[in-house]
């Protein structure tokens, strides 16, 4: 079965009437490369680096070990964009020696950006990497912080990149709701928005993503979640940057499709899906992605959402 979706999907995504869909992977290393190149992946939307840290949790990688894991990726996609996610620690991807022991909420404490803004020594040897791994490549390196809260911290990721002597696009992801309701703020500080539906929808219904009990508050098609993609899309279409998905809502290939009906401009994930969402993405207009998002919109619960935005883009 995935060898004959990958043999029907070919080329850029794209709705059936040409409007162009980048489909990018998400990957933790070199190791996820292969897989990548074979579905045709348009370039890497979310590269977790967390994985080079995971070895020692007691103490962060040498700058020219990471240098020489973002070279290899980097390497791989010529002409391409690359968004490296700089470290992603706390929470449920703790690290001895950064997250603190004591937290009563870890997802609710110290994590992401706020973590390297508490060692930034961490953050610059990272980012000085990733400049000398982009040395004299033709990719399009972009760089981006997790767990962005407000324009302050948008501003205290672009200032450390671009005291790293770094040469890219600097961007925030959306992860928590207070970025997507003010992300025009915060596109005043960096030149695109990533969307973390998976932490997003944690933040949004205060619901562990851990937690299986409350899973149901955690789908994706929930339509509070889609009314915030769809005011971090609007606010990026107003600024003329870019809004992309990274999270898991971006490889079910019906999402996929009302995400790009919501103005989404790319599509993140793992790269099993890719030729999923390529072969959706391809059957159906702009228009009828507008009218799915719409009604998706309008429902008042997730299995809702989800029938509605079948029954326009299938007319099933
Ligand atoms: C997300 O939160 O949706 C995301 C892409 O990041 P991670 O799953 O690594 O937290
Ligand atoms: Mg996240």
């Amino acid at each position: 079965e995935r060898k004959a979706a990958l043999a029907a999907s070919s080329g850029p995504g794209r709705t059936s009437d040409g409007h162009l869909v980048p489909l990018l992977a998400n990957i933790g290393g070199p190791a996820d490369l292969p897989a990548a190149l074979e579905a045709e992946a348009e370039g890497v939307g979310l590269f977790r680096t967390e994985f080079l840290f995971l070895d020692d949790s007691a103490k962060a990688p040498s700058e020219e070990k990471q240098f020489e894991a973002y070279r290899k990726v980097l390497e791989a996609f010529p002409e391409r964009r690359v968004v490296v996610r700089v470290l992603d620690a706390g929470a449920d991807k703790p690290l001895d020696f950064l997250t603190p022991a004591d937290e009563p909420n870890p997802a609710l404490g110290v994590r992401g950006l706020r973590t390297l803004l508490d060692h930034p020594e961490v953050m610059a040897a990272q980012l000085r990497a990733l400049a000398r791994a982009a040395e004299g490549l033709p990719v399009h390196l972009e760089v981006m912080a997790p767990m962005v809260a407000d324009r302050q911290d948008a501003k205290a990721f672009a200032d450390a990149c671009r005291e790293a002597g770094l040469t890219a696009k600097f961007g925030a992801m959306v992860e928590i709701p207070s970025a997507a309701l003010r992300a025009r703020s915060i596109l005043q500080e960096v030149e695109f928005l990533s969307l973390g539906t998976n932490d997003l929808a944690q933040y949004t219904f205060a619901a562990d993503r851990q937690v299986g009990a409350v899973a149901r508050l955690q789908d994706p098609w929930q339509p509070a979640l889609l009314d915030l993609v769809a005011l971090s899309a609007e606010a990026a279409l107003a600024t003329g940057k870019s809004c992309g998905v990274c999270g898991e809502a971006a490889a079910d290939p019906l999402l996929a499709c009302v995400l790009t009906g919501l103005g989404v401009t790319s599509l993140s994930m793992g790269a099993s899906s890719i030729p999923y969402v390529r072969t959706a993405l391809a059957k159906v207009t702009l228009a009828q992605c507008r009218r799915a998002a719409a009604a998706a919109r309008a429902a008042d619960t997730a299995a809702d959402a989800r029938a509605a935005a079948h029954q326009v883009l299938t007319g099933e």
